[in-house]
């Protein structure tokens, strides 16, 4: 079977980052579950899809029109790499996120990106319930504050407004709604590695990955 790595963990806790890093030392495939929410979220905004309409909801999730060309993200013919990183699309996407028929829709599209070589699969529930059966998982978690940094300076690279307290509010509210949720809640999977990253760098965090991989 085609390997799989699946690093699951809160909002802005640099799995993102991390996944990204081992997935190009091994020469592994790349999903960033995320965007495929954020991309929901983004088509939905741009088309007024209200937000309890789920059916319309997960409507556009299966007939998401997305392409992902190295670290570019589309959605039809549009570069939206950028904008679905606003914190406005993050928001929606946690929301829409709870709504198990947007899950449900969104499935075979991720089981797609399993392609030879390999896989580093990065979201909230890569290891509990897309790739259950992963060669290696990881729980890759950070405190509220360390995140809430990483995503500051995030946010102020990519030119967009950045609020520290902000941040630290909208960080505890996405957590509690995605822990909490009854459809796949963010929780280590059995058999998960915890990675503590407060005080890591980002290298350091993608060695060990590789060394559980490895091991
Ligand atoms: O990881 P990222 O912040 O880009 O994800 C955006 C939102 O999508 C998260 O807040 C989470 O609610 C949702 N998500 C999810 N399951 C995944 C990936 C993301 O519910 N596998």
């Amino acid at each position: 079977p085609i390997p799989v790595i699946a690093i699951d963990g809160p909002t802005a806790s640099g799995k993102g980052t991390v996944a990204q890093r081992v997935a190009e030392q091994l020469g592994f495939h790349y999903l960033d579950s995320g965007a495929l929410y954020r991309l929901t979220a983004l088509s939905a905004l741009r088309h007024e899809v209200p937000l309890n309409d789920e059916h319309a909801l997960s409507k556009l999730a299966e007939k998401l029109p997305c392409r992902f060309t190295g670290d570019q993200v589309w959605l039809a013919n549009e570069n939206v790499t950028n904008a679905i990183r606003a914190e406005e699309v993050g928001n929606t996407a946690s929301k829409i996120a709870a709504l198990p028929y947007v899950r449900r829709a969104l499935v075979g599209l991720q089981l797609g990106f399993r392609q030879a070589p390999g896989l580093v699969a990065d979201g909230r529930d890569m290891g509990t319930v897309i790739f259950p059966n992963a060669s290696l998982k990881v729980f890759l978690t950070a405190s509220v504050e360390a995140r809430a940094e990483r995503r500051y300076k995030q946010l102020i690279g990519k030119g967009f407004a950045a609020n520290m307290a902000n941040l630290l509010k909208d960080l505890r509210e996405r957590d509690e709604r995605d822990s909490q949720r009854a459809v796949a809640p963010l929780k280590p999977a059995e058999g998960a590695h915890i990675l503590e990253t407060s005080r890591m760098t980002a290298d350091e965090a993608v060695e060990q990955v590789l060394k559980w991989y490895a091991a």
